[in-house]
């Protein structure tokens, strides 16, 4: 068995190459690099395909979460709240606006945000709340929308990991007052370099973003006000068109192969909790383990690649001394840091390297 890579991005590649050559030899053809109608048709296909009035395509995910923050009009010595157990991305947009990183912990069986924690931790400094939809399922949307009606707090979901996920039938960006998205190459919907965009129904919201994202122009040489270079590149804009009308087709694969694992090693180990009323898009499969980190050498010897999505809570990151969080601060995140363990998940996975990594997790637990 050849080694088993954690995402395989050439395999991707493959099943749709010529799709993908010819969309990029278009753009090269036309010489469109720079905004126009490739990243339009994007944004539009995307709006549609996540049932949301509008998409503003960006640079990556990062710049989609501070257009967020932008959004929420979180400025010096506001609140924001999100959790710990996620990509730095998401907190360096809040000291961006320069926002006070407010954290509070997951619920261990999901690795998403605790509501009851959520709804004890907000302040009156309290602006903006970041859900992250981590590993690519959404926690209770209906709820949290409710709790920052009640306190009149907008409402931020980092997609970055849930392209296509739902609560109660609807994608990010519906309960949320905006949703951003990555398109890092390795997301479940991945372009060939960086990309990224937020959705809203918003029409205020997205006209001012569509300003910010080129400049604040509103014509080639006029700015209505000081913005970013944070456009969405349209190389990246015509692959992320040649890919998304197989983004449905790649996620029921990834769930049909989360339900194999469920179905062959939740006897063995701890494996991911899908939560009624959630569509699991499946973009990590985290199984977890006291002996996590024999487990992942046994898995690595054996040619198979693991992941950990996170190590380190942001609250213990170096970047976040300043702040005087402690160990203990948030015990959940912390737990999950030292047991969770992600293993290959992707569309093109085949059965016989799932067989493999089945047995191989078996092995380990039975030796
Ligand atoms: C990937 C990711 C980001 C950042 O996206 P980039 O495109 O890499 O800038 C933000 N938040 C979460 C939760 C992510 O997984």
């Amino acid at each position: 068995m050849n080694k088993i890579p954690l995402v395989d991005l050439k395999a991707n590649y493959l099943s749709i190459k010529t799709e993908i050559d010819n969309a990029i030899q278009e753009v090269i053809d036309n010489t469109a690099f720079i905004m126009g109608k490739y990243v339009r048709q994007f944004e539009e296909n995307f709006a549609n395909f996540c049932k949301a009035k509008h998409c503003i395509g960006c640079s990556n995910g990062t710049t989609a979460v501070h257009l967020a923050l932008i959004a929420s009009g979180a400025k010096k010595g506001d609140e924001v709240i999100t959790v710990p157990n996620t990509f730095i991305a998401t907190t360096e947009c809040i000291s961006y606006v320069g926002g006070k990183i407010s954290f509070v912990d997951v619920e261990q069986d999901t690795a998403l945000i605790s509501i009851e924690q959520l709804e004890k931790s907000i302040n009156p400094k309290t602006k903006a709340i970041i859900v992250v939809h981590l590993y690519g399922q959404m926690p209770d949307m209906k709820q949290i929308r409710e709790i920052a009606d009640d306190n009149d707090i907008f409402l931020i979901e980092d997609a970055a990991q849930a392209h296509a996920a739902e609560w109660n039938g609807h994608q990010p960006g519906f309960y949320g007052d905006i949703a951003s998205y990555s398109f890092f190459p390795a997301k479940n919907l991945g372009c060939f370099g960086d990309g990224g965009a937020v959705v809203t129904n918003n029409d205020e919201i997205a006209g001012n973003l569509r300003l910010l994202v080129n400049h604040g122009r509103s014509t080639k040489y006029e700015h209505l006000i000081e913005g970013y270079n944070y456009r969405l590149d349209a190389l990246q804009a015509s692959i992320l068109n040649a890919k998304l009308p197989h983004l449905k087709d790649w996620t029921e694969l990834r769930r049909r192969h989360a339900s194999f694992y469920n179905e062959n090693i939740a006897k063995e180990i701890i494996t991911p909790t899908e939560l009624e009323g959630a569509k699991h898009v499946y973009y990590m499969y985290e199984i977890r383990s006291k002996n996590r980190d024999e487990l992942m050498n046994y898995l690595n010897e054996n040619g198979i690649s693991c992941g950990i999505h996170y190590p380190i809570p942001l609250h213990l990151q170096p970047a976040y001394k300043n702040y005087d969080f402690k160990r203990t601060n948030f015990p959940v995140s912390e737990k999950l840091a030292k047991e969770i363990l992600s293993i290959p998940i992707y569309p093109e996975i085949s059965e016989e390297q799932k067989k493999y990594i089945v047995d191989k997790i078996k092995q380990f637990v039975y030796k």
